[in-house]
């Protein structure tokens, strides 16, 4: 199988750190709404290029599907794995944990950590989590998002894409659209990538017992940038710009 990276963390670096007033409005509503797991998960799924693809009645099941899901890996692995040190269960499930200090950026968009298959590897870019809690830390956002939790969140979730891969279960391809279709025949089929984020946001909340949504830290990075503009709409030209980098899958 062709080593597939897996993608944490879009965020955008500017230099102005300024938070203009309009921003911190919506951090501030942001942070109200980063308990809100059900609200967050159905936003990463509305993000996914395959969401209008699915029907509407089925998008709260799915989106409740991975989040009970990423629940319960994390129940599951801690019954027979009661490690907390994630390095060391990393390594009690096999995968490599890589740290580099190279900036993985495509134009504006930064990278924050990774998970190959083949062979299993974790790698986290540390100066990329460093402006993360930079970020966090200059908006005043550090009492509501611990910046030391940062690595942490990122082991586990990477973790979770190795559950996925160990289980051949990959949350992603339990949900078939069509992109495809000539009349009855369904030439070609997509995955939903949202879904193996919503369970790996789910199980990271699960195991580090946060009481909000990991998805958050996306969010909030963003509205702390200035950048108010839809989600929707900016991870859509993120899921363009990527095309020209060898596709987005
Ligand atoms: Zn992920």
């Amino acid at each position: 199988m062709p080593q597939e990276p897996h993608i944490l963390g879009v965020c955008e670096i500017k230099e102005e750190n300024d938070i203009g007033e309009n921003a911190k409005e919506q951090v501030d509503a942001f942070l109200g709404k980063a308990r809100d797991a059900d609200a967050l998960a159905g936003l990463v799924l509305e993000m996914d290029p395959t969401y209008r693809l699915i029907p509407a009645v089925r998008r709260t099941e799915l989106a409740s599907m991975a989040l009970e899901t990423g629940r319960a890996w994390a129940h599951e692995l801690r019954a027979t794995h009661p490690a907390e040190d994630l390095a060391l269960l990393a390594q009690q499930l096999g995968v490599e944990v890589e740290f580099s200090d190279e900036a993985n950026e495509a134009g504006d968009v930064v990278i924050r950590s990774e998970y190959y298959d083949a062979p299993a590897r974790i790698v986290i870019y540390q100066s990329s989590l460093e402006k993360t809690r930079e970020v966090i830390e200059q908006a005043g956002l550090a009492a509501a998002i611990d910046p030391g939790l940062l690595l942490p969140i990122h082991l586990a979730h990477e973790l979770f894409h190795h559950l996925e891969h160990l289980k051949q279960d990959r949350l992603s391809q339990r949900y078939k659209v069509p992109t495809l279709r000539i009349g009855q025949w369904n030439l070609i089929v997509s995955g939903v990538r949202a879904l193996s984020e919503i369970g790996a946001h789910a199980f990271v909340q699960a195991w580090l017992r946060l009481d909000w949504f990991p998805f958050a830290i996306d969010q909030l990075e963003r509205l702390t940038r200035g950048d108010t503009r839809d989600p929707v709409d900016r991870w859509n030209e993120f899921s363009k710009k990527r095309s020209w980098f060898g596709g987005w899958k």
